[in-house]
């Protein structure tokens, strides 16, 4: 008789849960438990300049990103008159948040599929949908990845799903918590199978802060690490007085 397709929880992934519960209670510790309000929402911003923030985003830093998207909306007070304009004269104006030429097209782009088929230049119909539905929906347009959608998502609608940006997916992947090879889209998923539902806003925050402030890309804090226990990476960095 062949074996039930419906799976037992696999041995690793209760072991990776058990990890994971460990790492945020510790990281509490330091970090406190965030959670999100209405005032964590980029400032009330709606959905859809959400989405060009995080397109403009690609690459830059915060500074640059924020001078773009002023500039944007200086010269293009609506979004319709950002869709109907010259593309290059798009470009021009976020020129300072770099890439100008791809964020330019990719923005239009977006601009143009919402009123297609929302009938108008808004995104709020986001608000409602999980992360699955709103990939499905809007992972076609370039530059709209799982990630930009998970930050609109948790950030801006207050819903309960973990994105995993370059910081929290290198402390994801030291800790054991995916695969070394995991790539960042993939670690949605598996994350999402481990995290409780409430969970999500405060581990994506305080792996954020862990991540740029003691598990650095180069030369981690590991001195200063409150998870080095459960930590897998070979490279870690001591002083040599330890
Ligand atoms: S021991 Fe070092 S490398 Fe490992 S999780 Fe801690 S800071 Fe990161």
């Amino acid at each position: 008789m062949p074996k039930s397709s419906q799976a037992v929880a696999h041995p690793s992934n209760r072991s990776r849960r058990s990890k994971l519960k460990r790492a945020l209670t510790k990281i509490s510790r330091v970090y406190g438990n965030p959670a999100w309000s209405q005032d964590e929402s980029a400032d009330g911003r709606d959905v859809l300049s959400a989405l060009i923030l995080t397109i403009l985003s690609q690459a830059t830093t915060d500074g640059n990103r924020d001078v773009a998207f002023a500039r944007l909306r200086r010269r293009f007070p609506t979004w319709e008159k950002v869709l109907k304009a010259d593309v290059k004269k798009v470009e021009e104006a976020i020129r300072p948040g770099g890439l100008s030429r791809q964020k330019s097209v990719r923005i239009q782009a977006l601009l143009a599929w919402l009123k297609e088929t929302q009938g108008g230049l808004s995104a709020e119909f986001l608000r409602d949908l999980d992360l699955p539905e709103a990939k499905d929906q809007l992972g076609h347009l370039r530059g709209i990845g799982v990630k930009t959608l998970s930050v609109v998502l948790m950030f801006t609608c207050g819903r309960d799903v973990f994105p995993v940006d370059t910081h929290v997916h290198r402390v994801c992947r030291r800790l054991g918590l995916i695969d070394e090879r995991c790539s960042a889209e993939k670690a949605h998923a598996e994350m999402a199978n481990l995290l409780r539902p409430g969970e999500s806003y405060a581990a994506h925050v305080n792996f954020w802060k862990f991540g740029k402030f003691i598990c650095r890309a180069r030369q981690p804090n590991c001195d200063k690490c409150p998870l080095v226990k459960d930590c897998v990476y070979p490279e870690k960095n001591f002083s040599r007085t330890r």
